[in-house]
């Protein structure tokens, strides 16, 4: 089927060609990583045969280089894999935060979810161990190399998938619903035209490569340096095997010249910062450079008949939040219940209504403060910067400093520290060296609830 809506012929079709119940999977679930892994390893749990299905074949990289914390190591050890990360020997990263010329707001991280401490893991290492183990899951079948191209529709609703092994003939495969854990640019999306219904577009291009050689701290860090005069980042976390994950974040108004040159580009930007370049003297980069251009952020539709998303592809949010893991993983959760709601008469639309809308609740303010982070740019840009007076209040007390970077692995909530009541405690705390004014209070706490 070369269109991405069935026409009428087409349900006409896939209804009387629709495999006897034997034959049908409970799931199919397009996509093998961090969500797809998860959600099978969910479904699977309550009994469902499940279809895992991914054009890749393992061990294979992606573009991100993934910090994650308690939070996601609680529901990795709710499925069952966390000994296989912990396994993989990645330093404990304690040190958290973010650093610039007026600013040090780094900390330890608080403990989350029985937690203190970040892993940054190769996501080659990290999706294959997990996947690897899941796989083994009574109920899992696991195809690598196969590419969904396109999905099968019956009575009005998704009974399946079309694709090809390896470039193999094209096989159909059906199952009750088909499961989009194909990441931010999803198939199954397009194919059931999904639409989005929120979007912060994108404004930093990203570039990294895994170094060896690269003096550590004192602790293990995940630290994020910020040069604010030039909008350069660059983002330093100690990763698995003795390396040194480096990413540098490029205006978009940059990026069309920095992708020209993307290995002098991360290069030279993290070589700018002098800290940095003391510590890399002798840094030897070990993998090619990668990277995406400015994305936009967004929330898409995530279920309809016969079909759902998880993931990436449900909700994008950008990368410099360090959350895309945790997202994938919660949605996964999310989603799991809903469907066993459905087991329990409840009706797939309804349950389906719950998962999305619980997700987007959950996943709304660390949404929202990227989106005024982009509409106070341009205020930030002619000198009218609230925020790093008020991060350098936050810095100046390590008890408040730790309870902010509780926002990134889940110890604090993120509208919880936004709150009027909160920030007027700081400020005041703070002997109210920085004035934010109350209007700025309110603005900035209900731009975050919304
Ligand atoms: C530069 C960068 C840095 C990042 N850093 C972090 C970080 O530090 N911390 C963090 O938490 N998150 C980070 N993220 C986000 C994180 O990578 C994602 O949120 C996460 O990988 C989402 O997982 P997923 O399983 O939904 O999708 P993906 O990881 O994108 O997996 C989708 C899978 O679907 C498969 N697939 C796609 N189409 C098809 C098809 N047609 N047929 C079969 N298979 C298909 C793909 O092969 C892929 O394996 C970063 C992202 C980027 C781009």
């Amino acid at each position: 089927m070369s269109q991405d809506h069935p026409s009428e012929t087409d349900i006409a079709c896939y209804s009387q060609t629709t495999p006897p119940e034997s034959d049908t999977f409970d799931a199919i679930i397009v996509g093998a990583r961090i969500a797809g892994a998860a959600t099978a390893a969910l479904l699977a749990e309550q009994g469902a045969r499940v279809l895992l299905l991914d054009s890749a074949t393992f061990p294979a990289s992606t573009v991100s280089c993934p910090v994650f914390y308690g939070n996601s190591m609680a529901m990795l050890e709710r499925i069952g894999v966390l000994d296989v990360v912990d396994a993989i020997g990645a330093p404990r990263i304690t040190r958290y935060g973010t650093r610039s010329p007026d600013l040090d707001l780094v900390a330890r991280l608080p403990h989350a979810h029985g937690r203190d401490f970040a892993y940054s893991i190769r996501r080659e290492r990290l999706d294959t161990a997990v996947l690897r183990r899941v796989q083994t899951y009574p109920g899992i079948t696991l195809r690598e190399g196969f590419r969904v191209s396109d999905l099968l529709w019956g009575a009005g609703q998704v009974v399946g998938v079309r694709g090809r092994q390896n470039g193999g003939p094209e096989e159909t495969i059906y199952a009750r619903m088909v499961v989009g854990a194909d990441g931010k640019r999803s198939r199954v999306a397009r194919a059931v035209n999904a639409p989005i219904y929120d979007r912060i577009t994108g404004d930093t291009a990203i570039f990294y490569a895994y170094y060896r050689n690269f003096t550590p701290l004192e602790e293990p860090s995940a630290i994020v340096n910020l040069e604010p005069e030039s909008r350069q980042a660059a983002l330093v976390f100690d990763a698995d095997n003795g390396l040194t994950v480096i990413s540098v974040g490029v205006p978009s108004a940059q990026f069309a010249a920095a992708r020209t040159d993307p290995e002098g580009t991360l290069e030279r930007t993290w070589r700018s910062f002098p800290e940095l370049a003391v510590r890399g003297h002798n840094a030897i980069r070990e993998t090619p450079v990668v990277g995406q251009g400015p994305t936009d952020s967004f929330y898409r539709q995530s279920y309809g008949p016969g079909w759902a998303l998880v993931g990436d592809a449900g909700h994008y949010i950008d990368p410099i939040t360090g959350q895309g893991i945790n997202n994938a993983l919660r949605s996964a959760e999310l989603f799991a219940a809903a469907w066993a709601r459905t087991r329990r008469r409840t009706s797939w639309q309804w349950a389906m209504a719950g998962y999305q809308r619980r997700r987007d609740a959950e996943t709304r303010p660390m949404y929202n403060l990227v989106a005024f982070g982009r509409r106070v740019q341009p205020a930030v840009d002619a000198g009218l910067d609230i925020w790093t007076p008020l991060l350098q209040a936050i810095a100046r007390h390590p008890e408040i400093t730790t309870h902010y970077i509780g926002i990134y692995n889940g110890a604090t909530r993120v509208d919880a520290f936004f709150s009027p009541a909160n920030l007027t405690r700081i400020l005041i705390q703070d002997g109210l060296r920085y004035q934010l004014p109350r209007f700025a209070i309110g603005t900035l706490s209900r731009a975050l609830a919304t």
